[in-house]
Formats: structure tokens, sequence, C-alpha cells
């Protein structure tokens, strides 16, 4: 069952990247297994995915453990407590979720130095909702450069969860303006990540440049 919906999900990304004129294989799917068990990941693992995303990072550990053989990159998408960086700075990829100096130092700092670099993403809050998580457009340009100077992780990019939008139209719009602003940006670092979409907006942030689609219910069902 499992393969099943993944192989119509990669069917449907592939359809959208030749639909919006996006390259062959730009888009890579992230399964985002937040409240899924271990045995859950397996059965996908077996189907093919490699990437995987969680979001609180005691119940990441526990799976990491029991799934230990498996040869999954781990990233990490949820909020990011400061007493919780140091294990995610060591089990973890990815962040897609920084949202501040202080915590993009935590990380430089503590990624272990036998590990490759950190691949972090900053989270940029594009719905104008102040309960949001992300930093401000406004924020962007300052904290990239701040960021991309630091050791032990790597700037990549960008994430973002807009507000849940009931038109194309409408989801569409939100990416293509953080696009636009990550885009003049593109001259003095070099980035390669969009961390746009999840299973509802998925083919809008696809439209509008995602490299990186997180995907949970659409894989999973519902949680
Ligand atoms: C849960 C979650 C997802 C996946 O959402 P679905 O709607 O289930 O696809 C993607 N990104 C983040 C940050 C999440 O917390």
């Amino acid at each position: 069952m499992s393969k099943t919906k993944l192989n119509a999900l990669l069917a449907q990304i592939r359809q959208a990247e030749i639909a919006y004129h996006r390259a062959p294989l730009s888009v890579q799917l992230l399964a985002v297994s937040k409240t899924k068990t271990a045995n859950d990941i397996a059965q996908l693992y077996t189907a093919g995915q490699r990437h995987f995303g969680e979001n609180y990072c005691q119940e990441a550990l526990k799976k990491q453990q029991e799934l230990g053989a498996y040869d999954i990159t781990w990233h990490f998408i949820g909020p990011i407590q400061s007493n919780k960086t140091k294990a995610i700075a060591t089990h973890f990829s990815w962040v897609h979720s920084v949202d501040s100096l202080k915590v993009a130092r935590r990380f430089s700092e503590q990624r272990p130095v036998y590990l490759p670099p950190l691949n972090i993403c900053l989270q940029v809050n594009i719905s104008s909702e102040s309960s949001k998580s992300g930093i401000t457009l406004d924020e962007l340009p300052d904290l990239f450069e701040q960021v991309a100077e630091l050791p032990n992780i790597k700037l990549r990019g960008v994430m973002a969860i807009p507000e849940p939008e009931e038109t194309f139209e409408k989801q569409r719009q939100p990416f293509k303006t953080l696009y636009q602003a990550v885009e003049k940006l593109y001259t003095s670092i070099p980035l390669d990540t969009f961390s746009f979409g999840m299973s509802g907006d998925l083919e809008a942030a696809i439209a509008e440049g995602a490299t990186i689609v997180r995907i949970g219910t659409a894989l999973f069902g519902a949680r």
C-alpha cells in the first residue's frame, strides 16, 4: 500500500516538473514521518524512499535507533528548542526550521567535527500571521550573510509553511514572493534549496521553484 502511494506521489511530482517547466528530477521528496512508526518508515524505505523528515526530537531519536541499519538521510523540520540543538546537530543531516542567528550558532558549535557540515535552511514566515514561527522577509538578507559565515554548517536555502489557501493561484503567491526575494541574494551566496510545499499545496510549490516537498498525509494517510 505505501509503495503504491509513493509511486503515485513520485509520478505526480514528475508530472508537475513537466507542467511547470522545471528540470527533470529537480524536485526531491521528503517523507514526513512524524507520529508514524519505525515500521511505517521501513516500508517506505523498502519501496525506495531515503529522505525522511521529523518534527519532534525525542520521537525521532527513538525511531533512528530502531532503524540504525537503514541508510536514511534524516531532516529535522519542527520547532527547535534550545535544549535539543545538540541532539539535532548530532543525529540529523538537515535542519529546515532555523529561525535565528542564535540557533544557527548553536548548530555550528555543536555539530560534531567527524560529521560533514549540517545542512541548514532558514524558515521564513511569508504569511502575515504573527503566531507562526520563522523570520520575516526583511530579516532575511542580514541573517543569510551571518549564517553563511558559520563553520560546520552549510546554508542551503529557505523553508516556508504558508497559510492554507483554497485556490491554486492564492497558494502560489507566497512561494513566488519568497523565491524572488531569495533570487536577489543569489549573487553573494550560492543556494540550491527551496523547501516549499506539503500535501495540500505541492503543485503550487513546484510551480514556484520548490526543490524539496515535505509530504506526510499524502504518503502515510491522516495523522
Ligand atoms: C507535518 C509537516 C509536513 C507534512 O504535512 P502534510 O500536510 O501531512 O503533508 C510538512 N512540513 C512540516 C514543517 C510539517 O510539520
